[in-house]
């Protein structure tokens, strides 16, 4: 044999190994860690969700398919809704998800409505049921869409983009009230729940930031999906 043919051979080898490798992946790695396979919002949240998420900011349509499948109600932002610096074309109004929230309408982008929703299931309800003992009954907001500039900058606030919602904290439905303001970093079960939300909310959106972040954050949690990364 010569080295051509031995040198073509192992390259054939190899590939097929790849290949092999790729095709065993994709048939047992779990649907979360693996990005060949298609999202679905009830997915556990797992190393390739970001990656997913990312991949819907610019798949419209499907990102569509999957508010429809999940179930979650929307509707189209109004005719004259926006203006020309925050145009609204591809934002939703958030109509149905797992929780109501404070404030209605709440506009926001398919990939932010996909990103909360998955918050709200694979976070928010099971921590709220193992730290708390309740149910949510309500999700306390300042709100979504903001045509307005981040605060100390001419940069606008990806508020101004329907790519951002803030989080004050939650209302139970065995009454009591949780406020980010008052038990961030509290050493109680209400604490230890705003610890678990904030941080499973990183492995979801983009950029999350919180009172540590700085002092304009001390009763809200940011959550966006724009295109910075970041989690504080
Ligand atoms: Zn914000």
């Amino acid at each position: 044999m010569n080295n051509t043919l031995r040198r073509t051979i192992k390259q054939l080898a190899i590939a097929a190994a790849v290949i092999l490798a790729i095709l065993t992946l994709n048939r047992y790695l779990p649907a979360q860690h693996n990005p060949l396979r298609p999202i679905d919002l009830n997915d556990p949240i797992g190393v390739a969700t970001h990656y997913k998420l990312a991949r819907i900011k610019s798949d419209t349509s499907l990102c569509y398919t999957l508010l429809d499948k999940a179930g979650i109600g929307y509707s189209p932002v109004g005719e004259n809704a926006g203006n020309p610096t925050c145009p609204l074309e591809r934002a939703l109004v958030l109509d149905r998800s797992n929780f109501p929230y404070s404030v209605t309408p709440l506009r926001m982008t398919c990939s932010t409505m996909a990103a909360l929703y998955i918050w709200e299931h694979d976070v928010v309800r099971p921590q709220a049921q193992t730290l708390l003992g309740s149910r949510i009954e309500e999700v306390l907001t300042y709100g979504s869409y903001s045509c307005r500039n981040i605060a100390g900058t001419n940069r606008l606030s990806e508020h101004g983009r329907a790519n951002a919602i803030d989080i004050i904290g939650f209302r139970l439905e065995d009454g009591r009230e949780i406020q980010v303001r008052e038990q961030w970093r509290e050493d109680s079960a209400e604490g230890a729940f705003l610890d678990e939300i904030h941080t499973g909310a990183c492995r979801v959106f983009s950029v999350v930031l919180g009172p540590d972040y700085n002092a304009d954050h001390a009763d809200h949690f940011h959550f966006d999906m724009g295109n910075g990364a970041l989690c504080s």
